[in-house]
């Protein structure tokens, strides 16, 4: 069994669906990343499962237990899930012991006390059992908040943009020790974000949402590769298109003709490429023949604008059959001059 189980999950405000039947299912470990632009109720959700909002239809599981459908709403403290939020809300009058053991309540003393001592080594915070929340760094009232979230063992982790409000520099580091942690203790978790960037580093899998549904889930590799529609693929990276029109099974194009069934003869086709997924061939100069297409599909283009950036270089271009303007992001070792002709390849596995 799944340890958070959510099934047909849906919730109105008003006339209007936030969430709309949503279902997804996470396994002890793993972590998912709900992750969608502002408003597209992604906090809704985590609410509902915490049990702090109650939805108009829907089924929640944790470990194969009931705790919400149409009859049933576990209290929130009795489900079992941890909470982490992007405002922290420690307790600024409690200790760090305090704010940790605060969810052990039902734990006699000395138990307690070492479970809080034991999660404060986890946390790499030994010695700051004595200190308050005001006298710590954002950081480490992070690390405060995620022992205090897991000191009563829970089976699931809820999380809300948790590491927004930490300073770039400190973020990566903590987002990785926060992943080693919940990896350890075979916690589920749920993290919701609106960054692509943070969804990739954490996630196992990406549930993408939008207008309260789950429009893809999958991991990382397979959602960035093989994004569901433009907008998916546009949620993640810049993106070009270059348009055709179907022919019957193909869309001719200024790269050559590709292949897409199930278009009515003479409907618009969007083909989408990554900038990263946009090839220069380097050694040709747009002088030579023109490139090997046996493993891909090959355009001539001059170059309008090149940037260096450090890792790479975004080279913009026109296409000389059409005039389309497209992007290419290529190894920063590689800067082209405005003005040249170029070959832009796209690989077919692309
Ligand atoms: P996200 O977390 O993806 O940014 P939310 O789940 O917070 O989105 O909100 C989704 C939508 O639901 C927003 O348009 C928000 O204004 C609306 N909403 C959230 N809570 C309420 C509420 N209690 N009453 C009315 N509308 C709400």
């Amino acid at each position: 069994t799944p340890r958070l189980e959510v099934a047909g999950l849906s919730r109105r405000f008003g006339a209007r669906a936030v969430v709309a039947d949503l279902s997804l299912a996470i396994a002890a470990g793993q972590v998912t990343c709900l992750l969608g632009p502002s408003g597209c109720g992604k906090s809704t959700t985590l609410r509902i499962i915490a049990g702090v909002d109650r939805p108009d239809a829907g089924t929640i599981r944790i470990d194969g237990r009931v705790v919400c459908d149409d009859r049933v709403a576990v209290p929130p403290e009795r489900r079992s899930v941890g909470l982490m939020f992007q405002d922290f809300a420690l307790f600024p009058h409690l200790t760090v012991a305090g704010n940790v053991g605060f969810g052990l309540a039902g734990m006699d003393r000395q138990t307690a006390a070492a479970r809080v001592g034991e999660l404060l080594e986890r946390v790499n915070l030994p010695g700051f059992a004595a200190k308050y929340p005001h006298e710590l760094s954002g950081g480490e009232q992070q690390r405060v908040a995620l022992a205090r979230a897991l000191a009563p063992r829970p089976r699931v982790m809820l999380m809300d943009e948790p590491f927004s409000g930490l300073d770039n520099r400190l973020r990566d580091g903590i987002r990785d020790s926060t992943l080693d942690l919940l990896k350890e203790t075979g916690t589920a978790v749920l993290l919701v974000t609106h960054e692509p960037d943070e969804a990739m580093r954490m996630a196992d899998e990406i549930a993408l949402m939008r207008d309260g549904r789950i429009v893809q889930q999958g991991a990382p590799y397979n959602i960035y590769n093989a994004p569901a529609d433009r907008a998916a693929a546009a949620f993640f990276s810049d993106i070009n298109v270059i348009r055709g029109i179907s022919r019957g099974a193909l869309t001719e194009t200024p790269f050559g003709v590709f292949l897409t069934p199930g278009h009515a003869d003479g409907a618009a086709v969007e083909i989408v490429i990554r900038p990263q997924h946009l090839k220069i061939e380097l050694d040709r100069n747009g002088r030579g023949p023109s490139p090997d297409t046996r493993n891909g599909a090959a355009a001539r283009g001059i170059v309008t604008r090149a940037r260096f950036l450090g890792r790479e270089s975004l080279v913009e271009f026109r296409l000389e059959a059409d005039g389309t303007r497209l992007t290419a992001a290529v190894p920063g070792v590689f800067l082209p001059r405005a003005g040249a002709a170029l070959w832009l390849m796209i690989r077919r596995d692309r």
